[in-house]
């Protein structure tokens, strides 16, 4: 056997660890350290409803498609469900579930009253046409009419999806309910009670994370350069404010090409060219073509995984040099990287806190929604910031109490309060 068909058959087994066992491994580990009791751990080892549906879409060409769609609810503890609806094409009901565990985490560690939550639908939202995605999207909240509910279950955009799905999510579910009824999901366009700052606000609470943890760790965030890999609403939006803030963003990438400047780039005008060309980055001349490999493992203060998951592993982990790591996209660590990145002394700010900006003004949004009053964008922008703060501070206290990375304090963090949200309830 050639050594290329080895190296194959490896990749090909090392996607078939299951996202949701890596899931549990880290929950255990943190289980353990903070010994949480047995029966706490069993309800929230199993999600609490898992939903799979077919959705037979009209596509332009005048024939039926059939699309597999999910809802998976893993926790309404501290609350209703929230978490985004995600179009992709290795969508799978694995990978749903571990999203919607880590939003239960995630809504936990940002004080947030509300459990967790993740949909999706397999397809390549790239390849279709607008009347398609709208049908498909419609489709999919008819369906799921039952689970979604503003007191109930609150989807939001995720990969794949932004303000337009959600318009037609908000749409379709306030005529089956015959009102309308806008906090049946967030990342709304303003006009149809969107709030000011959603759609930078991951982008913004990753910002927030990496100033907080540069004071930390003693980077001097003036002097500081960072690395951005990929390019979609939170990429581009952490980029944008880390280099408001003085931070010299030397690499950018989206799925079509990676780039390196020395100097920094002028995100302002890489954003233009990347609308003028399609959304991508292909053919940008601002700065050196690199591959995503050597963007990863650049000689920066801070690497900023905002792309997709399972990016930094344990072929590549040795290789990283940045000292910080935050991690804009939801799992772009993989379980077996995390001891390598321990060791090697690198702070990683993990997903489950440093993304939670986005979730944060999602509860903003609906707060406004259930008063029907609306606040400006600096209001929002200073209680997100408020809230991110915060929530680093807990997650390093938890992390520094219980001799553990920033990632198991973080789990930490939310064990303390869905252990009491769990106590309190009951049980039958
Ligand atoms: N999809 C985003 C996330 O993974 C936002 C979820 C939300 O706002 O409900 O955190």
């Amino acid at each position: 056997m050639s050594t290329q068909t080895k190296a194959t058959e490896k990749s090909t087994e090392k996607k078939h660890v299951s996202m949701y066992e890596a899931v549990l491994a880290r929950f255990n580990t943190a289980a353990k350290l903070y010994n949480l009791p047995e029966d706490i751990a069993a309800m929230l080892v199993t999600p609490q409803k898992q939903v799979k549906v077919s959705l037979p879409v009209m596509m332009d060409n005048g024939k039926i498609q059939v699309f597999e769609g999910y809802r998976i609810v893993h926790s309404t503890h501290l609350g209703p469900s929230k978490g985004g609806i995600r179009y992709a094409p290795d969508v799978n009901d694995d990978e749903v579930k571990a999203l919607a565990a880590w939003m239960t985490y995630k809504c936990a560690v940002a004080g947030l009253p509300y459990g967790g939550a993740k949909g999706g639908i397999t397809c390549n939202p790239r390849n279709m046409s607008v009347g398609e995605l709208e049908r498909m999207t419609r489709a999919y909240t008819s369906a799921m009419s039952e689970v979604f509910g503003p007191n109930k279950d609150i989807p939001a955009p995720d990969m794949g999806t932004g303000k337009r799905e959600m318009a037609w999510i908000v749409d379709e579910y306030s005529k089956i309910r015959r009102e309308y009824l806008p906090g049946v999901v967030t990342g709304k366009p303003i006009t149809l009670g969107g709030s000011r700052g959603r759609e930078a606000a991951t982008g913004r609470g990753v910002m927030i994370h990496t100033i907080e943890a540069m004071k930390k760790i003693g980077i001097d965030r003036k002097k500081a350069s960072a690395a951005v890999q990929g390019f979609g609403n939170v990429g581009l939006n952490a980029a944008k404010l880390l280099s408001s803030k003085g931070i010299r963003i030397v690499a950018i990438s989206d799925h079509t090409g990676a780039f390196y400047n020395e100097k920094g780039f002028d995100i302002d005008t890489a954003v233009k060219y990347a609308q003028k060309n399609n959304n991508v980055l292909q053919g940008f001349t601002g700065g050196d073509l690199i591959s995503n490999e050597q963007l990863l493992t650049l000689d920066v203060d801070a690497l900023i995984p905002a792309a997709i998951q399972n990016q930094i592993n344990e072929e590549n982990a040795h290789k990283i040099q940045a000292k910080l790591i935050v991690e804009g996209a939801n799992g772009p660590t993989e379980f077996g990287a995390d001891h390598i990145l321990n060791e090697k002394g690198i702070t990683v700010v993990p997903d489950i806190l440093a993304n939670s900006g986005g979730v944060t003004v999602s509860y903003f949004e609906w707060v406004q929604n259930q008063y029907g009053h609306y606040w400006k964008e600096e209001e929002v922008n200073a209680k997100h910031d408020f809230a991110m703060e915060t929530a680093f501070e807990q997650v390093w206290f938890n992390s520094k109490q219980y001799k553990t990375s920033l990632r198991i304090g973080a789990y930490i963090t939310a064990f303390k309060r869905l252990e009491k949200a769990i106590r309190y309830r009951g049980a039958y």
